[in-house]
């Protein structure tokens, strides 16, 4: 005959009183939950939305990022809202806000630039920016991904999803330079 083990996913101890094992059920009766806060709770408690925006209700550093004990050490929060998420940063390249806000810790609102194209976007208005860095480049809730597509002639060319936006940007502009004969505006070699 089996024992009835702990509710607790991957514990598997003995049953003790109310589903828990002996440490659970302790720790239940003290604290109103028998497991410790993943981090991703840990951090959902110290946002809040504005607008359209994901704030960040804690410490800020001296530029307004939001700073989150993370792995061992302090992190920004919005890189860590990144890691989070699944999502990596490859070497070469970091986070930028698009939506110009630094406390936020929406991902969506985050993208991948080269320590170059950031210094270059900051000297760049907040508006022109965000109509640049997205055109083409569509968000994909169902898949996570980003969606890359180009109109030309009437016929929309469908690119692919790619993890990062970076990417699906730079498909973009490949496919422009491919299509449009004069596209100076995107033309990036
Ligand atoms: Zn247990
Ligand atoms: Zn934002």
């Amino acid at each position: 005959m089996q024992h009835r083990t702990c509710s607790v996913d991957e514990c598997g101890k003995k049953h003790n009183a109310l589903g828990f094992c002996e440490s659970h059920y302790t720790r239940f009766k003290k604290t109103g939950r028998a497991t410790a806060k993943t981090a991703q709770e840990r951090f959902d408690e110290k946002t809040k939305p504005q607008g359209e925006c994901i704030v960040w209700t804690k410490s800020v550093n001296k530029d307004g990022y939001g700073v989150f004990y993370f792995k061992g050490s302090m992190k920004l929060a919005h890189g860590v809202a990144w890691t989070l998420s699944g999502r990596e940063v490859p070497v070469g390249l970091m986070l930028d806000h698009e939506c110009r806000n630094p406390p936020c810790v929406n991902v969506h609102h985050l993208r991948l630039l080269t320590n170059k194209q950031n210094g270059e976007n900051r000297s760049v208005s907040s508006a022109a920016n965000k109509s640049s860095g997205l055109r083409g480049v569509h968000w994909d809730k169902r898949r996570n991904r980003w969606q890359a597509s180009v109109g030309h002639n009437g016929r929309i060319h469908r690119l692919g999803y790619f993890e990062d936006r970076l990417l699906a940007k730079l498909a973009v502009i490949a496919k422009r330079n491919e299509l449009f004969t004069h596209n100076d505006a995107d033309r990036v070699a």
